[in-house]
């Protein structure tokens, strides 16, 4: 297919296909100069790569931000390379095509905090301006060898990511949060995230004391989000929107109900597939249309299965939001094949007309690394 270079949201698109490599030029070049990735949740990247030395996020231009998902060179025609006068830029089949940058490290990440870790240890950033706490570091499906087949969460928690902290504790959040918000004023969104905790109630109050501190202390206009696994007790909702949270989403990942049950085979033992519509309701007469998502993993089923989705969703004011499938070396799918640069044009143009159509947003209108709702909400995908 002809790429439009000139369009910034479709070499984005693009490149979630096609993956890129960093040249040794380029890795010399980065260092330690931009924000490193800290593993807190999954990694996509081969260990014959050192995870340590690569950048999170690189910045096309229009601040349009895109994970780093890395392949040799002869695997892409997308490279990372130095120029003679010392500006990185993003070339395509060794051709330049655009200065690039990488998302800044922030200001926060080598500082200490009162019980002596240091602050990125307990909260990173995710995208330019989304300030991210991943709380509780397992997921009990990993327990009980159910975890999504997607999913690398437990794996990288015990090797590259092991020196996050497991359980973020509310004063340390609050604390984090205050150094966060001083040193990086450029946040604008604060996101929560978990494993599955084995009681979904627990799971979300542990959520809500977090929520809690971090919204008091949060300058104003900053927002909230909670991506979790939903509760049994759906007075919880309430409760939780009450800490200050202003939206939150609950992954089905696929919409056909027999790929959820291959796929997500924890999350249909634990809480089943009918009764996430139930939370769906409920979440939107808590938190308004606009405001509860439902995550996709984009790629893991027909693209008609996945409008299906959107269509079911859009009837229950539920706004569909998408993570591009990577293949995690270590999860269960680490063989399976990304989604062609057909279908993400294809599933794009279908959120396009959803999101201009409805008038929503993406959870995060900054961007983030492996998802285009932020560019198909600018636009991009028309
Ligand atoms: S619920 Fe699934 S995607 Fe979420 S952390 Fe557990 S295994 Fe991973």
């Amino acid at each position: 297919m002809k790429i439009d270079f000139n369009n910034p949201g479709h070499i984005k698109a693009v490149i979630l296909s096609d993956c890129i490599y960093l040249s040794e030029e380029a890795r010399k070049e980065v260092g330690l100069k931009y924000a490193e990735n800290r593993y807190p949740y999954g990694r996509s990247n081969n260990e014959s790569w050192d995870l340590r030395s690569i950048p999170s996020e690189l910045l096309l231009p229009e601040d349009i931000v895109i994970g780093v998902h890395l392949k040799n060179k002869n695997e892409t025609p997308w490279s990372i390379e130095v120029s003679k006068s010392g500006q990185v830029e993003l070339h395509f089949e060794g051709k330049s095509v655009t200065p690039i940058s990488f998302s800044p490290r922030p200001n926060f990440f080598d500082k200490k905090l009162s019980n002596g870790k240091l602050a990125q240890q307990e909260i990173v950033l995710y995208g330019k301006y989304s300030l991210s706490l991943f709380n509780r570091g397992w997921c009990y499906f990993f327990g009980t060898k159910e975890q999504c087949k997607f999913c690398s969460l437990g794996t990288t928690r015990d090797d590259i990511g092991a020196d996050n902290i497991f359980n973020i504790f509310p004063p340390i959040a609050e604390e984090a949060a205050i150094m966060a918000f001083k040193e990086e004023p450029r946040i604008k969104h604060v996101d929560y995230c978990a494993g599955t905790h084995p009681d979904n109630n627990i799971g979300i109050k542990q959520q809500m004391d977090l929520i809690k501190v971090v919204s008091k202390v949060a300058p104003r206009g900053i927002t909230h989000h909670l991506l979790t696994f939903p509760p049994d007790d759906l007075n919880l909702l309430a409760e939780l929107k009450a800490t200050g949270l202003n939206s939150i989403a609950f992954n089905l990942e696929v919409f056909d109900e027999n790929l959820f049950k291959e796929i997500c085979p924890g999350k249909q033992s634990h809480y089943g597939y009918g009764k996430f519509f139930k939370a769906f309701d409920e979440a939107v007469k808590v938190f308004g249309k606009g405001n509860v998502y439902c995550g996709f993993v984009g790629g893991l089923e027909p693209i008609k299965s996945l409008r299906k989705g959107f269509d079911e969703l859009l009837k229950r004011d539920v706004v569909p939001s998408i993570n591009w499938f990577h293949p995690d070396p270590e999860s269960d799918y680490k063989n399976k094949a990304r989604p062609s640069k057909e279908y993400i044009f294809e599933a794009a143009k279908a959120m396009s007309d959803i999101y201009l159509g409805n008038n929503f947003q993406p959870i995060f209108p900054g961007g983030t690394r492996n998802s285009l709702d932020t560019e198909i909400w600018r636009e991009y995908f028309v």
